[in-house]
């Protein structure tokens, strides 16, 4: 069994753009809720009504603990990979793994899915790993581009391999809900290395086994 050092391996992945500030999880909540207390105020809003006083430090429980956890390196999932004992050599593919991120622009959600294919090596990940993966970088401020590159090369590490495939599917709620407010549009972003870029056998079973983009369920 094969331990990952979290920090390690984030060295190796493009970084979110983050100043470190030292403060600890109870401090950002704390300093959160003061804050959107003040953009609450700022825009009106009574904050002695029912309904709304206790909305600055849900905000800040939300963002700290829940959609924005994926900022804290010691937040990344524990991988444990296993020897690779029966030489399993095809692709593993798993489609449609919830990826529930923020727009870094606008702050408001990004819906989508994620494919992932590898051909394991010398060892192989738990299934639910991949889940997991994705989950921890989805849960910062994104780009959906830097998300799909995060998860690749987070996974070539772990895996020791270049044949990784990692493809999502997403609906930016600041297209859907403001701006050009298109509705129907959704956005498709991959990273393909090793033979799944070279070879178009391993690239087209891979691309047909995951749903074509105006098929995904969100
Ligand atoms: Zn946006």
């Amino acid at each position: 069994m094969t331990m990952i050092d979290p920090k390690a391996l984030l060295k190796k992945v493009t970084p979110t753009p983050q100043v470190a500030n030292n403060l600890t999880s109870t401090e950002k909540k704390e300093k959160i809720t003061a804050l959107f207390t003040e953009i609450m105020e700022t825009l009106g809003l009574d904050l002695t009504d029912d309904s709304l006083a206790e909305t600055p430090h849900r905000v800040a429980k939300m963002y700290v603990d829940e959609v924005f956890y994926g900022l804290s390196d010691t937040a990344f999932p524990k991988i444990t990979l296993v020897e690779n004992k029966f030489d399993y050599d095809h692709a593993v593919i798993e489609v449609n793994i919830v990826t529930n991120s923020h727009c870094e622009h606008h702050f408001v959600p990004i819906i989508g899915k994620t494919h992932i294919a590898y051909i394991p090596g010398e060892k192989v990940l738990g299934l639910s790993k991949l889940n997991r993966i994705v989950d921890y970088f989805a849960k910062r401020p994104q780009i959906q581009e830097r998300l799909t590159l995060q998860i690749h090369q987070a996974l070539v590490e772990i895996l020791g391999t270049q044949n990784v495939a990692v493809v999502t599917d997403a609906m930016h709620a600041c297209v859907k809900t403001r701006g050009i407010k298109d509705v129907t549009s959704m956005t498709r972003t991959s990273k393909l290395s090793g033979v799944f870029k070279e070879d178009t056998c391993h690239r087209v079973e891979f691309l047909t086994a995951i749903p074509r983009v105006q098929e995904v369920q969100y």
